[in-house]
């Protein structure tokens, strides 16, 4: 008999998974994402951000308008597409900002004044695939536009450090903050002058990528991964001693804000970041745990993009985290994640008992209680191994002895073992006992 072929998922996408079902690349379980998407509610909530969805697909314009020619994104990392229905020139979104941006100038939605907003949800870029680095990621994007800063600019910040304190994860620890100031687009055009001169007297160091950008986009070789070529880049010109007076002070306002917050950061003046809309401050999350994907969050102010893409202009500021690379990094440190597992799996060894079994168990689910049912048949000890594998930390057995007595079995399964009887008649009393969280 001939075998059918498998289909497989697409290089570099990943499907994301119950924890239940073995896997052999060591990616986060679903359980986590779970939690963290409802940190990231409950977090961004009290700061007053707005959820916001686009599409994840939008006309390959307005990547390459919004995040420039000569980018690493834009250059060779989309998945661009022709429609084959009308033509059109589409493309899978590498990031949220561009279209969230055209969302909001197509809505005229800053007429009102400004917007605190976020999203969540797939990006795609064509990279080599490897930890930490998909074809298809996730990102929580953040969003803040109309705002001049610097005090939404170090909101930002703070609050991103709100959501690793949530998270359990510890700053200056597991994940340390740089910041630097590409100051406005005059300074940046001086301190590139003495950039290129620089990286001109040095041409016989300079990669073929480096050579390539030299006139074209010299800021990004700055951002050079090649070993060989960083005493050259480290002995380059900085943006920061090219700054006026007005940057300098917004950069300062930002930091002392920080300070007095007590978060440290680090000035990295070869902090550039991937695209060329950002202005001001930029800013990465850091960890030393995951090798060389080590930025979960990066971000910064825009306040050319909107006027860019057309829209009447108004400053902005926001960031990106790689929500992959997060939980790697909760997952590596091994940090505890509530809510896993179900309060209480139900053991039910009768068919006959299903109608008087399965009413009970809607009615501690809608007092909140998560109870799995044991479904599929099975005798008492089969059932009770099931239990136990489910992570649960009650078992409700509903023996023929225990129904006929009009009683469930409540039996802990983490600790002691101990097992009472309760009665079915007034469960609302007692269903609160079962709930590990509210
Ligand atoms: P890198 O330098 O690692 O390629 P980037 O500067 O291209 O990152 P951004 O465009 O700033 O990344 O995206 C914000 C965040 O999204 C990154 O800090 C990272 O955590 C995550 N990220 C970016 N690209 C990928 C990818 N291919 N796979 C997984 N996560 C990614
Ligand atoms: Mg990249």
């Amino acid at each position: 008999m001939s075998k059918t072929p498998l289909i497989a998922a697409v290089k570099g996408m990943n499907d994301i998974l119950p924890a239940s079902v073995p896997r052999t690349d060591k990616l986060p379980d679903s359980a986590l994402w779970h939690w963290f998407e409802s940190v990231v509610r409950r977090v961004l909530a009290r700061y007053g951000y707005q959820y916001i969805l686009t599409p994840v697909v939008e006309p390959t314009a307005l990547f390459v308008r919004g995040l420039g020619e000569v980018t690493d994104i834009v250059e060779k990392e989309m998945y661009s597409f022709t429609d084959s229905m009308n033509g059109d020139r589409l493309t899978l979104r590498p990031e949220a900002t561009a279209g969230i941006v055209r969302a909001m100038v197509e809505h005229n939605a800053l007429y009102n004044g400004p917007l605190r907003l976020w999203t969540l949800g797939p990006m795609f870029r064509h990279e080599r695939p490897q930890k930490g680095r998909y074809r298809q990621f996730h990102q929580l994007d953040v969003e803040a536009l109309g705002f001049p800063g610097p005090d939404v600019d170090a909101e930002l910040i703070l609050m991103a450090r709100a959501l690793w304190r949530e998270l359990g994860l510890v700053e200056g620890e597991h994940v340390r903050l740089e910041i630097n100031s590409l100051g406005q687009p005059a300074e940046r055009q001086a301190h590139r002058e003495a950039l290129v001169r620089h990286f001109e007297a040095h041409a016989d160091v300079l990669d073929e990528d480096a050579r390539r950008r030299l006139y074209s986009n010299p800021l990004r070789i700055l951002d050079t991964k090649n070993p060989a070529m960083q005493a050259v880049v480290e002995a380059a010109p900085r943006l920061m001693d090219f700054l006026g007076d007005e940057s300098r002070a917004h950069f300062d306002a930002v930091r002392a804000v920080l300070d007095a917050a007590g978060l440290a950061c680090r000035v990295n003046p070869r902090l550039v970041r991937g695209m060329d809309y950002y202005n001001l401050t930029v800013f990465e999350w850091v960890t030393d745990q995951l090798g060389a994907q080590g930025t979960v969050c990066g971000g910064g102010r825009y306040d050319g993009l909107i006027g860019q893409m057309g829209g009447k202009p108004a400053p902005a500021v926001g960031f990106g985290l790689g929500i992959e690379r997060l939980l790697l990094l909760i997952q590596a440190l091994g940090l505890p994640v509530p809510g896993a597992a179900p309060d209480a799996y139900a053991v039910a060894p009768s068919a006959a008992a299903l109608p008087r079994v399965m009413p009970v168990l809607e009615q501690l689910r809608a007092a909140g209680v998560a109870v799995v049912q044991h479904a599929g048949g099975g005798g008492m000890k089969a059932q009770f191994k099931k239990a136990d594998a489910s992570g649960a930390r009650f078992a409700l057995i509903f023996g023929d002895d225990e129904l006929a007595r009009g009683e469930v079995t409540v039996k802990a399964l983490r600790g002691g073992g101990e097992q009472l009887a309760r009665p079915l008649a007034d469960l609302p009393a007692w269903a609160g006992t079962l709930k590990s969280t509210d």
